[in-house]
């Protein structure tokens, strides 16, 4: 069944440069966008940038630049790197755009009009860095956020509320009927311990103490609060309430499946705000806010020093786009916390692209050439082993599947070279420089070389939506048509037989381990 599948990353808050962090999200965001596409489904990936807000202005005012000045500068910078790391977004949205500011006015003016949004005055603790208003409660003795853990100050102005009191008992309603809305479902439990059961307060959703930000129409000493103003690019890039809306109509229809990747620090705004902010526009909801963790820096000895963090770009300079989008999907399992360290990043390389993938290559090149020239027909006659390898694969290609379509991106790679070191493994128990020997094994030696051959075949074509540049390069030694080279035939295991076989460089030269860690511990901090 093709689907119409919607996929966004969080838009970045453009307050300083893209380390390897941001680079993970929108990495394996991508991978999902490509397996959708791959597999057939109409698919729309969407990213950009959150560029309003006090904070911005108050570092484009440090730095002695307009705020549209300081943002485009680091636009700039991010979509560069999105470049280098391949990144197939459909649209990149930024909400200085017109196309969305447009649509926060109307939005707002929608709001006021139902009364969902009224003029009040707020007096309350404030987090200048979270921009958000706190409770004496929330803030405790210590005056600390409860989001970020900084000191708030205390602050006073005329403020537009939004009243979500109206929509908590649907929202809970929603969860209920609803749950797998959220993953993992702990952050969701969490943010109706701490923010509903307490009896969820109405969102101040206007500022009068800074001016960067989408004006309120009918009150323009407002500027509307950045989390309602961003939350809305999800739907504003696809052409809601504009002149064009064949988009939205797909990608936001009844039919679409729609995902949101966050990260931890901004669940309460997606679990909580967006779907109340939805329901309010009588819109859908989206299927899945999936929670992933963060990618972090955490080796010890380099956490003294400030700025402890690296980029991708040298990174892909020096071991190659594919090194890096691999290690960002596989290292860490998809939801989890990680840490970037030179040591795991060297290790990773080595071990399942050099060792495992790409010496399986090797070797089936090497034996191909030596005992057939091409790669022999696919034999009727199957070895015990030949079928296990099989059964292996078939396993392989519906776990890989499943997993992927779950946003399970790590275990749907971690199956692939599980395949992978199957087919190593079954080089040791076949021995084909035995069988070579022996002119009554030549079938099954040419049984043999068909399935490992295969094997890459279907390891290239699932490993295909993170490995950009590999692929080719193993369909060029392996002589594999265009057609092979497709999903349709993912699972044909009878398709190869007379493909003229090349040995041309390693897929991945072996790193020295040793230079390689003290090049990456140089790399970091200065970014
Ligand atoms: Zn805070």
């Amino acid at each position: 069944m093709k689907e119409t599948f919607y996929i966004t990353t969080p838009i970045y808050y453009p307050s300083a440069k893209l380390h390897i962090g941001h680079a993970y999200c929108t990495t394996v965001a991508d991978t999902i966008a490509r397996f959708h596409r791959m597999i057939g489904d109409n698919t729309y990936f969407l990213t950009g940038t959150d560029e309003h807000g006090e904070k911005i202005q108050k570092n484009a005012e440090a730095k002695g630049v307009t705020p549209k000045e300081f943002v485009d500068d680091i636009v700039l910078g991010i979509k560069d790197l999105w470049k280098s790391l391949k990144i197939s977004n459909d649209d990149y949205i930024r909400t200085t755009e017109e196309r969305h500011e447009k649509v926060v006015q109307e939005v707002f003016s929608r709001f006021l009009k139902q009364g969902d949004i009224y003029l009040s005055e707020y007096e309350g603790w404030y987090c200048t860095p979270c921009e958000s208003f706190w409770t004496e409660s929330q803030v405790g003795e210590n005056h600390i956020c409860p989001d970020c853990k900084r000191p708030v100050h205390k602050a006073k102005e005329e403020a537009y509320f939004f009243r979500m009191s109206k929509y908590v008992d649907k929202l809970l309603k929603f969860y209920d009927e609803h749950p797998d809305f959220v993953t993992p479902e702990t952050r969701k439990t969490e943010m109706i311990n701490s923010f509903i059961k307490p009896g969820l307060e109405d969102l101040c959703v206007s500022r009068t103490t800074f001016t960067w930000g989408v004006k309120v129409k009918e009150n323009p000493k407002h500027v509307v609060y950045v989390w309602l103003d961003a939350l809305l690019n999800y739907i504003s890039a696809l052409g809601y309430l504009s002149s064009d809306t064949s988009k939205f109509d797909t990608f936001w229809g009844k039919d679409a499946k729609i995902v949101h990747l966050v990260g931890n620090d901004i669940s309460r705004f997606h679990v909580i705000y967006w779907p109340i902010f939805l329901m309010a526009l009588n819109l859908r909801m989206p299927d899945k806010i999936f929670v992933h963790g963060l990618l972090m820096m955490k080796d010890e000895k380099m956490s003294k020093s400030k700025g402890n963090v690296v980029s991708p770009n040298p990174l892909i300079e020096r071991y190659g786009l594919d090194a890096v989008r691999y290690y960002l999907v596989r290292e860490t399992i998809f939801g989890t916390d990680g840490s970037f360290t030179p040591e795991q990043f060297v290790s990773r390389i080595n071990v399942d692209l050099v060792n495992d993938f790409g010496n399986l290559l090797n070797r089936t090149v090497a034996m191909i050439i030596k005992y057939f020239g091409e790669i022999p027909p696919y034999q009727k006659e199957l070895t015990d082993i030949d079928k296990e390898l099989e059964i292996c694969g078939k396993n392989t290609i519906m776990l890989y599947q499943n997993y992927m379509q779950d946003l399970k991106v790590t275990e749907a790679i971690i199956e692939v070279m599980n395949y992978v070191k199957r087919a190593n493994k079954y080089i040791e128990e076949t021995k084909p420089w035995e069988l070579a020997r022996d002119e009554n094994k030549k079938t099954v030696l040419a049984s043999c070389m068909n399935h490992l051959a295969n094997t890459l075949r279907q390891s290239a074509i699932m490993l295909s939506p993170v490995l950009l540049e590999t692929p080719s390069k193993l369909y060029s030694q392996l002589g594999i048509e265009e057609k092979l080279q497709k999903w349709e035939t993912v699972s044909d295991f009878e398709c190869l037989g007379n493909q003229k076989v090349v040995k041309q460089d390693p897929l991945f030269p072996r790193l020295d381990a040793n230079i390689e860690i003290e090049y990456i511990k140089s790399l970091m901090g200065n970014i």
